[in-house]
């Protein structure tokens, strides 16, 4: 069963670490977004009834509620079995709910990377633990208890002590799902930018080393297993039958279509990008011309490996993977990268933190 993705790529500020294309825009650029994003979900045509929804950003949390309604009133298959909003803490209030419910949203997913003040202040995010505590408080009251919390792990100046502050409250608020990425140097956020080229202002001379990032890494996936919430793929842990359908189907390969700006879909045979700003994607519209970046033919026997192997209960493997990938396969289990395990091929632990790595041994061989 397929999925629907839509983008709304914008935020009241843009975090340091952030690397998507989205932040702060004009509202003029927001409606006219809208309304483009709208006719373009009412253009496409339904091979099959999306039964997951995810609507992610940017900060899809603030999308006024008629502009909400109009969007998800325009994707089949409402009620739907998953429809996740990504949603900022510090936006969500009780009309809020209200609005994201009446329009079929029945998971939310909670940006709040972290629990610690002064982590939270140099990232440039606005909330704090309580609101996060006060917010899904309010979920839960209102009857959304499917609720995600994203952590990033070697956030400037965070500390193993940071760190376990982080996953205590984790242990408190008790979601039933927990993303946590490791932080990545990317050229396309300020934070990556001060990195890579000297600065003082987004904490760049004060990140946890590669080695401290890797620990933080572990004492999560110990920490949240004790709590009951497994890992499931890399960087995603869920009590049991909370895992995210819609995200699943990305490491599935299952299809889905993605409406705005930057939006991928896959259709089982072809993978395609939409434009990836909001201004290009919003103009582009207006001038009736296509909005489309790219579009390739899917590499399957690929993508089983470098998709499929991020999940913890791994891939099977057919007679064509061992004389397409054999002497790769080999080199993986002799290094202690890959593992068998029932009739599957999964990661170890070691292959995991180096998982961008043994991915590559797929794409170049
Ligand atoms: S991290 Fe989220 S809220 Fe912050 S700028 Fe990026 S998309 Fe917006």
């Amino acid at each position: 069963m397929a999925g629907v993705y839509i983008s709304w790529p914008f935020c009241a500020q843009k975090c340091t670490f952030c690397n998507f294309a989205s932040g702060v825009q004009t509202r003029d650029l927001e409606v006219l977004y809208a309304l483009a994003l709208t006719a373009e979900i009412a253009a496409h045509e339904w091979a099959w009834n999306p039964e997951t929804v995810y609507l992610g950003g940017g900060t899809p949390s603030s999308m006024r509620g008629e502009t909400l309604a109009s969007v998800l009133m325009g994707i089949p298959g409402s009620p739907w079995r998953e429809a996740t909003i990504e949603a900022a803490p510090g936006t969500i209030t009780p009309e809020k709910i209200a609005e994201w419910k009446a329009a079929g949203i029945n998971r939310v997913s909670l940006g709040v990377q972290s629990f610690v003040k002064s982590e939270l202040a140099r990232t440039g995010r606005r909330h704090d633990a309580g609101t996060v505590e006060r917010e899904i408080g309010l979920l839960r009251e209102f009857g959304i208890s499917n609720i995600n919390i994203d952590l990033i792990a070697g956030l400037p100046g965070q500390n193993e002590a940071a760190w376990r502050e982080s996953l205590a409250w984790i242990k408190r608020l008790q979601p039933p799902h927990v993303s946590v990425y490791m932080f990545e140097v990317d050229e396309d956020s300020r934070l990556g930018q001060e990195i890579l080229n000297g600065g003082v202002r987004y904490g760049a001379a004060d990140m946890p080393d590669d080695a401290a990032i890797a620990c933080f890494y572990e004492i999560a996936v110990d920490e949240l297993a004790r709590l009951g919430i497994a890992r499931y793929e890399i960087s995603n842990f869920a009590s049991a039958g909370f895992e995210s359908q819609h995200n699943m189907k990305y490491w599935t390969r299952e299809p889905y279509v993605g409406f705005g700006a930057d939006a991928h879909s896959f259709d089982g045979a072809r993978r395609w990008q939409n434009i990836e700003t909001a201004r290009q994607y919003t103009a582009r519209f207006h001038a009736g011309e296509s909005l489309r970046a790219n579009c390739e033919d899917a590499v399957p026997q690929e993508e089983k490996f470098f998709v499929g192997l991020r999940l913890m209960n791994g891939i099977e493997l057919d007679e064509s993977d061992w004389v397409r990938f054999g002497p790769a396969l080999d080199r993986l289990f002799d290094l202690g990268m890959i593992e068998k395990c029932g009739g599957r091929v999964r990661l170890t632990a070691r292959g995991v933190m180096v998982s961008n790595e043994v991915f590559e041994e797929f794409i170049a061989a």
